[in-house]
């Protein structure tokens, strides 16, 4: 089997060995020790500021949308959010759920975005900004330095969605200036899905603290101080965090800007060969977690018959795009002897 996916991906050896294993009990100083290990890490991955906060939750990305999302703000705040796809649209309907007040920011799917879309949201006095860093549904990067002058400029709290690019694409919490990353450990960690984490800077903490927002168990507060102690409120993920630690740890081990190095290999390996089999690509920035290819209106016969016959699953597209995009994963565990296999198979199928 062959996934380039965006997640679930392929998955690495190591993880798979230790996802066999008894599940051991967490109230315990192990299961502590090692959940303050991996919020060390993974602070670290991100540049997080001194005094950062971390929340891992046990509940997919969505999960961690929401949470901070309905944790930083509330009814008397109006936030911006880049809307270029369905994971932005997400948090215009997370913000609907929460009586949030907001103003989308709506690009075409193929539209970059510029500083001129921003300038003409200046002086409204926004408490955040949402945007999703790499917008999976149509794979393009937006320049997260470009944003940041926005809000320093506004005084508005940055919150990226990083679920797809996080080891992927260059994230520097204290650079560019970010507020809230929020991250998911079926993407570029290549885990189950299933568990997320919030990585907040003491800005963002401070705003979540004195907010009172109407939820139980996405409460950050309750996560935040239990972690203090390297615990969870409720039941976590138990076998997904272990998996998570030796993963934060092989990432810290080769260093973030290798791993990045590596992902944006692959996708340029990808794109090369795609071109040279003339298919076409958007001239958006694209993240390295994917490559998003066009198609003439078959792109779910394309996505049938590499899955039916030669075992390759690509990610398809939704709604309107369903028939004219794929999309090509550079995540998880691949190289480039998987995109050969990849190529070969479309010189079968392209009709
Ligand atoms: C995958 C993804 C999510 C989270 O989706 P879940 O299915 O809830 O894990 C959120 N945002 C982006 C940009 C994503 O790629």
């Amino acid at each position: 089997m062959r996934l380039f996916t965006v997640g679930p991906v392929m998955m690495y050896g190591d993880t798979l060995a230790e996802s066999g294993k008894q599940l051991p009990y967490f109230r315990t100083d192990e299961f502590s020790k090692m959940m303050l290990d991996s919020e060390r890490v993974l602070k670290g991955l991100l540049g997080a500021p001194e005094g950062s906060r971390v929340a891992f939750l046990t509940a997919s990305g969505t999960g961690a949308m929401e949470a901070a999302v309905s944790n930083a703000f509330s009814g008397s705040d109006r936030v911006l959010i880049v809307v270029g796809g369905g994971f932005g649209r997400r948090f215009a309907e997370i913000c609907d759920v929460h009586g949030i007040q907001h103003d989308d920011l709506v690009l075409q799917w193929d539209e970059a975005l510029t500083p001129a879309h921003l300038d003409a949201y200046r002086g409204r006095g926004y408490a955040g900004l949402l945007i999703n860093m790499d917008e999976t549904s149509t794979g393009q990067l937006y320049d997260i330095g470009m944003v940041s002058r926005f809000c320093r400029d506004e005084g508005t709290l940055l919150v990226v969605d990083a679920i797809s690019s996080f080891l992927a694409d260059p994230l520097d919490m204290e650079r560019d200036g970010v507020d809230i990353v929020i991250i998911g450990s079926q993407k570029a960690l290549a885990l189950e899905a299933g568990t997320s984490m919030l990585v907040m800077s003491p800005r963002a903490y401070g705003r979540i603290s004195e907010n009172v927002s109407p939820t139980y168990y996405l409460d950050v507060k309750r996560h935040v101080t239990d972690q203090e102690r390297g615990q969870t409120p409720f039941t976590p993920s138990v076998g997904t965090l272990i998996t998570l630690n030796g993963m934060l740890r092989t990432i810290e081990g080769q260093g973030i800007d290798a791993k990045i190095a590596r992902t944006a290999a692959l996708a340029d390996y990808f794109r090369r060969g795609a071109r040279g089999l003339g298919l076409a690509i958007p001239d958006y920035p694209l993240s390295n977690a994917v490559t998003p290819v066009l198609f003439d209106g078959n792109a779910r016969e394309v996505f049938e018959a590499l899955r039916y016959h030669h075992d390759i699953t690509l990610t398809p597209s939704g709604g309107d795009m369903a028939g004219r995009m794929l999309r090509v994963g550079h995540i998880g565990n691949l190289d480039e002897s998987d995109y050969d296999a990849l190529f070969e198979a479309l010189r079968e199928v392209l009709p």
